[in-house]
């Protein structure tokens, strides 16, 4: 792969990076329209399909995540991408297994709340797999999605502190008719589960509209406690964090108005799913 983008760079060919986890589906194929776009007809846009083991959890889903290449190659042929790159843990961390591999990238800053406290490791995980990523493929632009905030600010972030040559894109989230954000972990959610799944968009649309009728500030701890009551609602549904931020610091903040950056994890069943948006 790196040795094809060395040839596409030397030719003059513009380049668009998205990398995915594999389990494609029309938010990942709207992030390659917009590389399509931005890098033109006779640009080419790579899609990596890689589980990076690194950023998950030794509790977490790493050995039941959705799979399914043979599916995804076909959407990317279909969706016009000119090259798939997935590679396997051998070729991504040689001899792991020895603790040979032992260089990682780590964000310190924007990691510390949200998902970098429920996922100590996460981050370090993707941080350091997005930059071996960008340093294999070599593109002059990547996308990546809203849906996962904090991680596309981190990713930004990392490429303005460690002066990668490449700009980052960020594509609003795509969702289900019914408000659910589409996501591979939706194939998880079977039967009763998948309508219990609502009470993260609808937790979104509610502390929108009370943002929105309210006159003065509300404050962030009220509506944390008002959602969480919310959510909980639903039998199988438990709330892993809620937060109220600014959209570019992801500093909290104490008292929530129109414009404050909403995030939230909650597990469906064993499930965790996450979305976030714009009050
Ligand atoms: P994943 O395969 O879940 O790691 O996601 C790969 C990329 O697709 C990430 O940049 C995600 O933010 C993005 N993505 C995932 N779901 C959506 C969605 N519903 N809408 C837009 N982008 C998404």
């Amino acid at each position: 792969m790196q040795e094809l983008a060395r040839r596409w760079q030397r030719a003059g060919v513009r380049v668009g990076l998205v990398p995915t986890m594999g389990y494609l589906h029309a938010g990942h194929l709207s992030l390659v329209e917009c590389a399509r776009q931005r890098v033109g007809p006779r640009g080419k846009v790579a899609l990596s399909i890689y589980v990076n083991p690194t950023q998950f959890g030794p509790q977490e889903d790493l050995s039941s995540y959705p799979r399914n290449f043979a599916r995804d190659a076909w959407l990317c042929q279909e969706a016009g991408v000119d090259v798939i790159f997935a590679p396997d843990d051998t070729q991504m961390y040689p001899r792991g297994e020895t603790g040979d591999f032992s260089t990682f990238v780590v964000e310190e800053g924007l990691s510390r709340g949200m998902e970098g406290q429920a996922r100590p490791t996460h981050f370090r995980g993707v941080t350091t797999v997005v930059a071996k990523l960008f340093h294999i493929v070599q593109p002059e632009l990547a996308v990546f999605g809203a849906k996962d905030y904090q991680q596309a600010a981190i990713v930004k972030r990392m490429v303005r502190d460690l002066n990668f040559p490449l700009k980052i894109i960020v594509v609003p989230t795509l969702r289900e008719a019914d408000g659910l954000a589409m996501s591979s972990r939706n194939k998880y959610l079977a039967g009763e589960l998948r309508s219990q799944a609502l009470v993260l968009p609808r937790s979104l649309e509610k502390a929108r509209a009370e943002v929105r009728q309210s006159s003065r500030p509300i404050p962030a701890a009220r509506l944390k406690a008002e959602l969480k009551r919310f959510i909980e609602r639903a039998p199988a549904a438990r709330l892993d964090y809620v937060e109220f931020f600014e959209p570019h610091t992801l500093v909290p903040v104490p008292s929530v108005t129109r414009g404050t950056q909403m995030a939230l994890a909650v597990f469906i069943g064993p499930t965790r799913l996450i979305d976030n948006a714009r009050l």
